[in-house]
């Protein structure tokens, strides 16, 4: 079996080309700063404040490339501190989800929903798929070793592309519950 690499992805934000130029200025396009393991995503040199009733989150990063839809991607610790809650939902599952304000020093625009917790998922080529026995939309339980808090993570959804590479991803909130960090190359494996 191939190992699969386990990333842990910190709050983070996916824009319109729209949203870009109100938060950026007219004809601003996202600056990529660092390759994500998944092929064409990229971490920007932007970055962007979310506003909250109780407290807002500075610095945020973009992801690009930028997208159909905005969306904003919080731990559930983040969203305790911003003071909105965020559902659970699969990326691109914004259809009733609350609305945030971003802002950044030359605009501010507030969104009508978009705001989520990751459902935590592992990406995979069909070949991948194949050679582990799921399918894309499978629900699988991920075992993940770690120095002291080795943890089971059941609810984690397969994500079958031929534009994914093996990775599964989790957010903060999980990563500090399995005592792990990105890249320390802990041993995960698929339970069925
Ligand atoms: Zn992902």
């Amino acid at each position: 079996m191939k190992d699969i690499k386990l990333e842990v992805s910190a709050r983070h934000i996916h824009l319109t080309q729209e949203a870009v130029e109100i938060l950026f200025g007219a004809g601003h396009t996202l600056t990529p700063k660092k390759e994500l393991s998944q092929p064409g995503q990229f971490a920007c040199e932007e970055r962007v404040t979310i506003v909250g009733p109780k407290k807002n989150i500075e610095r945020v990063s973009v992801l690009g490339p930028v997208r159909s839809a905005c969306q904003v991607e919080l731990a559930k610790s983040d969203c305790f501190a911003l003071g909105i809650m965020g559902p659970i939902r699969e990326s691109g599952d914004i259809e009733g989800t609350p609305g945030v304000e971003l802002i950044t020093e030359t605009g501010s625009l507030t969104l009508d929903k978009g705001l989520i917790v990751a459902k935590r998922h592992v990406h995979m080529t069909p070949e991948d798929a194949n050679e582990f026995g799921v399918k894309d939309k499978d629900i699988v339980s991920v075992e993940v070793e770690s120095e002291g808090r080795k943890l089971i993570f059941g609810d984690t959804v397969v994500r079958v592309s031929d534009k994914f590479s093996l990775a599964m991803h989790i957010d903060t909130d999980e990563g500090n519950a399995a005592n792990v960090g990105n890249g320390d190359g802990t041993k995960i494996r698929i339970i069925k």
